[in-house]
């Protein structure tokens, strides 16, 4: 059994895909199965814009657009949540690195503290049910939980199966029009990182085409090689 308190053993996963591929909804399944910490920019940006803070004023018109914040911004409050002890035992990146530059800065980050990305893997999905996902996505307010409309209902409408709140919400930019500006930066912007962690040979590739349980059992089925 590897000691994961030691730096050096806290696994770096990062998952990457297009906005809709089920990253969410797997890094929360790895954080409650594996103990890896799920770490969200497109959440801290949004508690950052819901706090009225500085980068949060300054990211919310390009979130709405569906453009990608600057490095800069990303690159700081990564930095800090990074730091926060909860994150020594491992950690799974969700929509970070999303640009060259974000990866080379996660790359000397890690380096710093004695440590490496342990796996990149990508959850691969078409377009056409990105859009699907993202138009149907909604989230529990009280505890955060994702829902989708067709493909992961709450039970009982309305109410969240995990807390039993009632506050459920729909994102910004969420709507067909912002779906088409996130595509785009995607593939302009974070498709070239497949080749990046390809030429670091940590790159892995799955089909994420398949039902939310598929794809938990096949990230399980690595997620269980990095833990032990
Ligand atoms: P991302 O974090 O990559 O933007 P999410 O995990 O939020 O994507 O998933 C987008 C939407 O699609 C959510 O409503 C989620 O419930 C749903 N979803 C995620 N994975 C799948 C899947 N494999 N099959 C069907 N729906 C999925
Ligand atoms: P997400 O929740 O991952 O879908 O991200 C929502 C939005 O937050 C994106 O469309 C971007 O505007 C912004 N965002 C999230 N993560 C990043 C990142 N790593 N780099 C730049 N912008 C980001």
């Amino acid at each position: 059994m590897k000691d994961l308190t030691h730096p050096q053993n806290a696994p770096v996963v990062i998952l990457l895909g297009p906005p809709g591929a089920g990253k969410g909804t797997q890094a929360r399944m790895l954080e409650e199965k594996f103990g890896l910490v799920q770490l969200s920019t497109g959440d801290l940006l949004r508690a950052a814009v819901a706090a009225g803070t500085e980068a949060g004023r300054k990211a919310k018109a390009v979130m709405e657009a569906g453009d990608l914040v600057s490095d800069d911004i990303v690159l700081a409050i990564l930095t800090d949540r990074l730091a926060e002890p909860d994150c020594a035992t491992g950690v799974v990146l969700d929509g970070f690195p999303r640009t060259t530059g974000q990866a080379e800065a996660l790359d000397k980050l890690l380096s710093e503290r004695g440590q490496a990305v342990t796996t990149a893997i990508s959850l691969e999905v078409d377009d056409v049910k990105m859009v699907v996902r993202i138009t149907g996505r909604f989230t529990c307010g009280s505890c955060g939980e994702g829902y989708h409309k067709d493909f992961k209902p709450t039970k009982v409408a309305g109410i969240c199966d995990m807390c039993g709140g009632t506050d459920m919400k729909q994102r910004a930019d969420d709507n067909a029009q912002t779906v088409m500006s996130r595509l785009d930066a995607y593939h302009a912007q974070t498709a070239p990182l497949l080749r990046y962690y390809g030429e670091q040979d940590v790159l892995q590739k799955i089909d994420a085409m398949g039902p939310i349980d598929s794809v938990a059992r096949e990230l399980s089925t690595i997620a269980r090689q990095l833990t032990v």
